[in-house]
């Protein structure tokens, strides 16, 4: 399991500030970050601790089993950016 980040995503970084394993990205330093359109979360490295959504202003963050149906594409689009 992992928590996904949907496209309301604005790029303003609280979460990756707020995880503690540093599994999200692109960070600002690092290659592809202007052209991200929004933030991904490394399912095969987020340990699920909800850090990053609370801090999260456009409640662009869910948890895997409250991910609203509409929004499921993002599991995938989460985990694409990291294969
Ligand atoms: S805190 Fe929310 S809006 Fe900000 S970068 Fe993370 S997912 Fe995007
Ligand atoms: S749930 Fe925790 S480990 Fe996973 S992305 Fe959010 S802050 Fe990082």
């Amino acid at each position: 399991m992992a928590y996904v980040i949907t496209d309301t995503c604005t790029k303003d970084n609280h979460c990756i500030e707020a995880c503690p394993v540093n599994c999200i990205h692109p960070t600002p330093e690092e290659a592809g970050y202007e052209e991200a359109a929004q933030l991904f979360v490394n399912p095969g490295e987020c340990i699920d601790c909800g850090a990053c959504v609370p801090v999260c202003p456009t409640n662009s963050i869910y948890v895997l089993e409250e991910l609203p149906a509409e929004l499921a594409a993002f599991t995938d689009k989460n985990a694409a950016y990291y294969n």
